[in-house]
């Protein structure tokens, strides 16, 4: 089975997705920790980040792979070609940067198909822009998480404070976030829009246990258990 959480930075669809692939036993897969490193590999090799060709050639040929910290089921760690990148993907140099590198369609083009790969390996909790959409059009379950846009910027501060990488700064991280959802929702190739299919849910006068709890019954009734 694949639950698809999709929406705009900040929705809370990482801790959410976490969660609900923790509590039903499920794989959990962030695509947009995949975009961010091959944001990181170009800006590292100090490659033209609109330079299409060579981020495609670097989503075809590095290796992005996840690992888990001891005793947590759900893989936070990421590598590209055996090296840790998990605090590195998640600077404000990586934030302003990776939007440009996912428009390419050549980067989508390799990293969906490595998507598609993993999620066919069994159950998956899968957390992105385009889930719903592109990648997983028959997912059983398709959420598109929303809230607005103070109290994104407002998880995301506290969630870059917590991992102690990141921007902290409320305005720059409001206004990150607000260029990054423009940049994505107006892209050619697989834009940031919810599935006709989706539930939507407005995480903003929610608590997050009350979204993972929803998310996890109507998995249970696609189940029928
Ligand atoms: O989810 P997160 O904020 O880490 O995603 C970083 C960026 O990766 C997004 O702003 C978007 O440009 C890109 N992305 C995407 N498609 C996905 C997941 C992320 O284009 N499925």
């Amino acid at each position: 089975m694949i639950i698809a959480i999709d929406g705009p930075s900040g929705a809370g669809k990482s801790t959410v997705a976490k969660a609900v692939a923790k509590n039903l036993g499920f794989s959990c897969l962030d695509t947009g920790a995949m975009y961010r490193c091959v944001a990181l590999a170009a800006l590292e090799e100090g490659s033209d980040l609109s330079d299409e060709q060579r981020c495609g050639t670097i989503a075809r040929e590095k290796a992005i792979s996840f690992g888990h910290v001891e005793g947590d089921p759900v893989p936070k760690r990421v590598f590209v070609d055996g090296v840790e990148v998990t605090d590195a993907i998640r600077t404000a140099q990586v934030d302003r940067s990776v939007s440009i590198v996912s428009a390419h369609p050549l980067v989508r083009e390799a990293l969906v198909e490595q998507q598609r790969r993993l999620g066919r390996e069994g159950d998956f909790v899968i957390e992105g822009r385009d889930i719903g959409t592109v990648v997983f059009p028959n997912a059983e379950v398709k959420v598109f998480l929303t809230a607005s846009n103070e109290e994104r910027a407002r998880r995301r501060v506290l969630q870059n404070e917590a991992r102690g990488v990141g921007s902290v700064d409320f305005d720059e991280v409001l206004a990150d976030i607000v260029r990054r959802d423009e940049l994505d929702s107006s892209r050619t190739t697989a834009p940031l829009t919810p599935a006709e299919d989706a539930v939507q849910m407005d995480s903003t006068g929610r608590t997050i246990e009350d979204v993972i709890d929803d998310i996890c019954a109507r998995a249970r009734a696609a189940r029928g258990f």
